[in-house]
Parts: C-alpha cells; sequence; structure tokens
C-alpha cells in the first residue's frame, strides 16, 4: 500500500470515529454544562433552591418529581428527544444504553410520545374534563373485596371513584382505593414486578408513591398491569428496575401527602395507603410531573385486580351479578404464608388470624 493510501485510509478513520462521538459528545455537554452552571453546593445535583431558571422549567426537567435534577436525569431527556411512532422501545433504549449506559427502562418514553386523550385521562389536570378519565375506567363498578372468613385484614375507608369534589375543589374522582393502617405498617408488592416510579410527591396529595409494573407472567392476566403505593412514611429503598416478589415489602406506611386546599402537609392526614392500578395493552409508559402515564392507558377498580382474570375493565365489572361482585381476595399472612398457597396476587397489606 502507498503512503498516500495509508494516509487516506487514516483519514476516512479519524472522520468516521469523530462523526460517531460527536452525537453523544453533545448530549453530554448540555447535561454537564446544566449541572456545572447550576450546582452550587458541589453536590452532582440541583435543586429547587439551586436553579436558576423558571419554576415551570424545572419541573419539566424533573421527570421523577423527587425534587433534584440530576446528571443522568438531565442526560436522559436530551438525549432522548420524542421519538417517532414506528420507532420500537427497543430501539430507543438500545441506543441510549450504548450512548450513556444509564439505567433507563427501556420502555419508558417522551410524554410526546403518548396522545392527548391518554395525558387528561391518566393525570386529570385541571385543562381536562374528568369525562375523559370516566371513559378510561374511572367509575364506581359496585364489586366488593371478600376476605377469608378466619382472618382479620384491612379494609377499605375510601373507596374507588368516590366523589372527591369535596376534597379538590374542582369535579374530582377517588382514583384508588385508601386501607388505613398504624404507621410503619409494611405495604406489600400486589404481585411480582419491576420497579418502575418512585415519586417524593412534595406537592402531590398522594405524597411518598412508587409504581410497580407487572407482565402478563407474572398476574396471569394478558395484560401490563401497574400498581401505585401511595402515603409512604419515608421512600422504600427499592431502586428503579428493580425486581419485587408478590407479597414483598415495600416500605412503611405514613401519611405524606399535601393537603389540596391548603397547598402544604398537615401532618392530620390518617396514616392508610392509596393504592391504585392502571393497565395498557402496551408496555410502554411515560413519567410526567410526577405521574406514570401508561401507553393508551386504563384506570381499574383495584378490586377488579383480584379476579386474576378478564374481564376487569370497569364496563363488564359494572354488568356483574351481585354474586359476582363480591371478588374473593388472595391474602398473606405476617409469617409469610399464602392463601390461596400459589396465588400470583395478594392485598397490599398482610391479614392475621385472630
Ligand atoms: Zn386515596
Amino acid at each position: 500500500m502507498s503512503p498516500r493510501a495509508i494516509c487516506a485510509y487514516l483519514l476516512i478513520g479519524v472522520l468516521v470515529f469523530a462523526l460517531s462521538t460527536q452525537v453523544t459528545i453533545r448530549a453530554e455537554d448540555k447535561a454537564s454544562r446544566i449541572i456545572r452552571k447550576n450546582d452550587t453546593n458541589g453536590d452532582g445535583g440541583i435543586s429547587r433552591g439551586e436553579w436558576r431558571k423558571s419554576k415551570s422549567k424545572f419541573e419539566k426537567l424533573d421527570s421523577n418529581n423527587d425534587g433534584t435534577l440530576t446528571l443522568e436525569e438531565l442526560r436522559r431527556r436530551f438525549a432522548a428527544p420524542a421519538r417517532p411512532a414506528t420507532a420500537t422501545a427497543k430501539q430507543i433504549g438500545g441506543k441510549r444504553a450504548i450512548a450513556h449506559s444509564v439505567k433507563v427502562m427501556p420502555e419508558q418514553v417522551a410524554i410526546e410520545n403518548l396522545n392527548d386523550l391518554t395525558i387528561c385521562a391518566m393525570t386529570r389536570r385541571k385543562s381536562c374534563s374528568l369525562d375523559v378519565a370516566i371513559n378510561r375506567g374511572m367509575s364506581e363498578t359496585g364489586i366488593q373485596p371478600k376476605f377469608p372468613d378466619e382472618l382479620n385484614c384491612r379494609g377499605i375507608d375510601d373507596t374507588w371513584a368516590m366523589d372527591y369534589s369535596w376534597k379538590r375543589n374542582r369535579p374530582s374522582l377517588h382514583g384508588g382505593i385508601d386501607m388505613p393502617a398504624p404507621f410503619g405498617t409494611p405495604m406489600l408488592a400486589a404481585a411480582s414486578g419491576t420497579v418502575v416510579a418512585k415519586f417524593m410527591g412534595e406537592r402531590s396529595p398522594r405524597g411518598i408513591q412508587i409504581v410497580l409494573r407487572h407482565g402478563p407472567d407474572e398476574t396471569g392476566i394478558p395484560l401490563w398491569i401497574y400498581t401505585m403505593y401511595a402515603h409512604f412514611q419515608s421512600m422504600p429503598e427499592l431502586a428503579i428496575g428493580q425486581k419485587v416478589n408478590v407479597g414483598q415489602h415495600l416500605g412503611p406506611t405514613g401519611n405524606s401527602g399535601i393537603n389540596p386546599k391548603k397547598g402544604s402537609y398537615t401532618g392530620r392526614r390518617r396514616p392508610a395507603i392509596h393504592f391504585a392500578i392502571y393497565y395498557s395493552t402496551s408496555p410502554d409508559y411515560a413519567i410526567h410531573k410526577g405521574r406514570l402515564i401508561p401507553r393508551d392507558g386504563y384506570w381499574m377498580d383495584p378490586n377488579a385486580f383480584y379476579r386474576g382474570r378478564l374481564p376487569l375493565d370497569t364496563a363488564s365489572m359494572k354488568a356483574l351479578s351481585d354474586a359476582d361482585k363480591q371478588v374473593p381476595i388472595p391474602v398473606v399472612l405476617k409469617d409469610g404464608t399464602k392463601l390461596p398457597g400459589g396465588t400470583k396476587l395478594v392485598w397490599p397489606y398482610g391479614c392475621w388470624r385472630n
């Protein structure tokens, strides 16, 4: 090979290398630059107090709503722009994983990929009609939990889709079920699954929350199901992407969450779990303003989940006979025994014998 040919090959090699690394460098630079400019105490993150630009910009960047912007979070934001609807989750996840080696669930998509109807139904933001959420399953079904006769279990006080307008100063329905329990009572994983979201919820009535996602194999139900646990006393020590087993202790019950009329935590809420369930035929979801939103998501009466089979949509639940509306609840005892044995689903609080 002539010296001239070697030179040409070297030049091409350098060019290819430069081009292939350029995208990564640009994405990393922007995130790092933002951290450098705002992180005044040098802890590697940006708190609300350190943030110099608008509050709304902060909220937009703080995708997990924990009040801190981290380098990973910012890189994820700038490295993963809205993807075309034709791209698969695997493609996007693959690109991100190669470029940044940051742990991101491959099914997490940018909010721009979800349609407005879904966002309205699942976030129930002020500009959305409540009817949109009702059309996505948020209304009373009349189904009731039926606990094993010989056991004591923690029952529901605030029921599914009850009128919450008086609590919110606007038309509102309760998006889950509440079971009161003493401070510290462990909340339990209702099925095996993966931790997909954690929210400090400092400005949310739900307070400290986590969301688990359950694949069809984990519940025996051919849907992607999300269980959400709220009002923890402290953030569970679980990482995004971590697997949990059915009945696993998630964290302690508390009364975290603001009083929406007062706009702050009052400490007067009774300790309780707020337990909510969403579902979709797609495994994709977005995280936006302290909410996990499944792609094409629906609300489920949590009692319907414990049927363990289809149908479980709200219209079908309303149509059940009175007898079928009594749903036997599978549970776990405090010694870990499951009833019935081998159940894939359990009530999110343990039961006990007299
Ligand atoms: Zn509640």
